[in-house]
């Protein structure tokens, strides 16, 4: 039986976490998953009141990072790390441009232009080492939910009133949450249930693109855990994670070993550079723990290796062509100036989208959309959204 363990551990003041400014009042309840694999409700309190604001001190202005949220939850306990008075800068992402839910616009004399945060309480859901957010946390963040419901009556209206981040402003977050939508549904059912019982499955994220599985190849990168991180670029980096590996899955060519630095704690640690069965070159942590590369050449017996299985790109909702003259160009990638065009979509059109990236070169990020069958890139503003 979980219970909800709620404690109040405030962090420090600090203009990069907690300004201490007010709520305007409190219009929803904004859900996050913390994305950072392994790391408790605790280890969250101890970067956001020590590590962050440190961190922020030495940087110059524009590459400080502003982040906090009111409530981590994890597998045992509920931490409210922030006063459920004051603002949190948990969803605006990208500015104004990406918000998706104009009910949320709050205007302040920081914020002119109009902010989510200004009208939210936000909760974190922490995740597991294997990237999946356990039962135990997702029947807490549900028991939290009827806590701030019964503080707040207005948020009572679950449906209305509870949302994950992606609904605000199209980041991809909470990533389980977003790429199962049925996860989403099972919180807020459990949310408005009487006696919460953990779900039977852990929430887990969906790679949108699997990498491929043969049995018997050389030099193979395998990953011994679910959801393991890859990276576009050397680096530790949530902003440079290229995608995620499913357990047993992997790249079929290890290259060489390099070392490289966090710049975040000035730590270091092993990568492999792997290349992918078109050649593209990812890299992947080297522990041991987490990766296995098998050296042995493949015999001539090995049997084939087996296809993939294709899952087509999963709908989780629509978007209808706004704030165009004629048409929307569809995008073979997330960046406007690297791409080519698919095709256009018309002004007033709908098109299924599988999600949003932030991409490059768009200050309102991309939706990924469906188009004849496969992935495509609209830019965010043209795009309004529905929710299936
Ligand atoms: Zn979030």
């Amino acid at each position: 039986m979980v219970k909800l363990n709620y404690k109040k551990k405030h962090i420090k003041k600090h203009p990069t976490t907690r300004t201490g400014i007010k709520l305007i009042r409190v219009q929803a309840i904004v859900d996050h998953w913390t994305a950072n694999y392994g790391a408790s409700a605790l280890n969250h309190f101890k970067y956001f009141n020590t590590t962050l604001p440190n961190l922020n001190d030495n940087l110059p202005e524009n590459k400080k990072r502003y982040a906090t949220a009111h409530i981590f939850v994890d597998k045992n306990e509920a931490l409210e790390l922030v006063p459920l008075d004051e603002v949190c800068f948990g969803a605006n992402d990208g500015g104004t441009p990406g918000l998706k839910l104009s009910t949320l616009r709050a205007t302040h004399p920081q914020y002119k232009e109009g902010n989510a945060n200004l009208l939210c309480l936000h909760v974190e859901m922490c995740v597991e080492e294997d990237g999946t957010i356990h039962p135990d946390t997702i029947a807490r963040t549900a028991l939290v939910h009827q806590y701030l419901q019964k503080k707040f009556p207005q948020l009572k209206d679950t449906k209305n009133r509870i949302v994950r981040h992606f609904d605000v402003t199209g980041k991809n977050c909470p990533a389980p949450m977003i790429s199962d939508a049925s996860k989403w549904n099972e919180l807020l059912e459990l949310t408005d249930a009487k006696v919460v019982i953990p779900p039977k499955n852990p929430a887990e994220v969906i790679p949108e693109e699997k990498p491929s599985n043969p049995e018997n190849k050389t030099n193979w990168l395998r990953s011994k855990t679910e959801g393991l991180r890859y990276y576009d670029t050397p680096s530790w980096l949530d902003k440079d994670v290229a995608g995620r590996l499913q357990k047993g899955y992997g790249f079929p060519q290890t290259v060489r070993k390099i070392w490289v630095k966090d710049p975040r704690d000035n730590s270091a640690a092993w990568q492999y550079e792997v290349k992918n069965s078109r050649g593209k070159v990812f890299y992947v942590t080297a522990a041991e723990k987490h990766v296995s590369v098998e050296r042995e050449a493949a015999k001539s017996t090995a049997k084939k290796p087996l296809p993939p299985k294709q899952r087509g790109p999963k709908p989780i909702g629509e978007i209808t062509i706004i704030g165009v003259s004629n048409a929307a160009i569809i995008q073979d990638r997330p960046d406007r100036l690297k791409s080519k065009n698919l095709g256009t979509i018309d002004k007033g059109k709908k098109i299924k989208v599988t999600g949003s990236v932030r991409g490059k070169n768009s200050t309102s990020g991309y939706w990924e959309v469906i188009f004849k069958g496969r992935l495509g890139y609209v830019t965010g503003e043209f795009g309004k959204y529905y929710s299936y």
